[in-house]
């Protein structure tokens, strides 16, 4: 078998969401958006395909405003993106290649992204999960499968957005503490706090500074709202310096958080060795900081966290990540995933020594998660009452359920 193509379809789809100016994600009215699934075809009819699968709806009668404090135009009209030049440089490696080497396949897309230019990291991690779909579909089994299969169910954590101004919003420690508790109404028994990160220029001034002592305040509404029992973490700001971080670590140590995740840049590795030499609490990374599977053994080597990070789209694909998820068993560390989707959940079922959350979110009061996507025929992570999440097990490959109709009528 042979590849042949490997392509994009694009179609009218729904953004529910807004960046701030560091490109952090924050509520944003329901509109229609330009959106892609990636697609490898074969010789043999054999396709496998990478979905987006991440949506939520605002919730009826809210009015989001916009992040620069302008006007909507939901009317605007959306078109086709251009060509992708790094899908198009690709390919001359992809195509006539065997779609079941997926190592020799990835060896020569990583070579090709360490240059920079147009291939990117996500766009490899993208064909790699596509790859890895195929084998799924031709094998007529699930990713879960294919990956090890270790357990069906996993516990999610509600993963708040990060903090905003807005009345209703997350903007104040009472706020945190409100939302979180009906998180825990709804079923989570874990909840991570993204606090203030909204820092941006306005003319000459900076402004929404984060704050340690914000931070902490927020952690302290969160523990009070929900109780002892409820497992808590924080992903903070990420480019406080050491001393700062202790101080959020130290806080949070009493409260009895669970970990303490990315509050410093993830090329700064001594300070993080430091912190974790001077915390008792978890130490949560490397999330960020490039390098995939051989960063994530240096920071295991240097003691530079307690709980090491990746997900697929992090470090390249699932043929990089699931290296990492081995690599954190041989040495004993639970491997936290990053982000939720089908994917993160597989390589989660398929560990031995697990990370012990899937990240289900992120969430925030005017929005409503428990929606399926238009383009999809069903939900892929469905919490169940007592917050744990099903691992995709009945269809073949990463068990993504299109509707092709919606697909259809909406080519672009
Ligand atoms: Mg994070």
């Amino acid at each position: 078998m042979k590849i042949t193509d490997v392509k994009r379809i694009h179609f009218r789809g729904k953004a529910t969401w807004q960046s701030d100016p560091c490109g952090h994600g924050h509520p944003g009215p329901l509109r229609d958006s330009p959106m892609s699934i990636l697609v490898v075809e074969t010789d043999e009819g054999l396709r496998g395909y990478d979905v987006p699968t991440m949506y939520q709806e605002p919730y009826d009668g809210i009015d989001i405003p916009k992040w620069d404090g302008g006007k909507w135009d939901l009317s605007a009209p959306i078109k086709k993106p251009d060509a992708d030049p790094g899908l198009e440089r690709l390919k001359s490696v992809l195509i006539g290649e065997d779609p079941f080497a997926r190592e020799r396949i990835w060896d020569k897309m990583h070579k090709m992204e360490r240059m920079g230019g147009t291939v990117s990291q996500r766009l490899v991690s993208s064909i790699d999960c596509a790859l890895w779909d195929m084998f799924g579909r031709y094998c007529n089994l699930p990713l879960l499968k294919l990956l090890g299969g270790h357990r069906e169910q996993v516990l999610a954590y509600g993963s708040t957005m990060c903090g905003d101004h807005w009345e209703g919003g997350l903007n104040s420690a009472e706020a945190y503490g409100k939302f979180a508790k009906k998180l825990v109404e709804h079923g989570y028994k874990a909840v991570k706090l993204h606090t203030l990160m909204d820092e941006h220029w306005d003319g000459n001034n900076w402004v929404g500074s984060p704050d340690v002592n914000y931070d902490i305040e927020c952690c302290e509404a969160v523990r009070d709202a929900v109780g002892p029992d409820i497992d808590l973490m924080i992903d903070c700001f990420h480019h406080y310096d050491r001393y700062s971080a202790l101080k959020l670590g130290k806080a949070i140590e009493r409260l009895g958080f669970v970990w303490l995740e990315e509050p410093m840049d993830e090329y700064n590795v001594s300070s993080y060795k430091w912190l974790c030499d001077n915390l008792e609490i978890p130490v949560l990374g490397p999330e960020t900081a490039a390098g995939k599977y051989y960063t994530r053994a240096e920071w295991i080597k240097y003691g530079a966290s307690d709980l090491n990070r990746c997900s697929a789209g992090d470090v390249g694909g699932i043929t990089p990540a699931m290296k990492i998820v081995h690599l954190c068993e041989t040495f004993g560390i639970p491997c936290e995933l990053h982000g939720g989707g089908p994917i993160t959940l597989a390589m989660m079922g398929a560990m031995t020594i697990p990370g012990k959350y899937f990240e289900r979110g992120l969430l925030h009061p005017f929005m409503n998660y428990e929606v399926c996507a238009p383009w999809l025929n069903k939900m892929i992570d469905p919490m169940d009452k007592n917050g744990m999440v099903e691992v995709p097990h009945t269809l073949p490959g990463a068990g993504v359920d299109i509707n092709w109709d919606y697909i259809n009528d909406n080519l672009l």
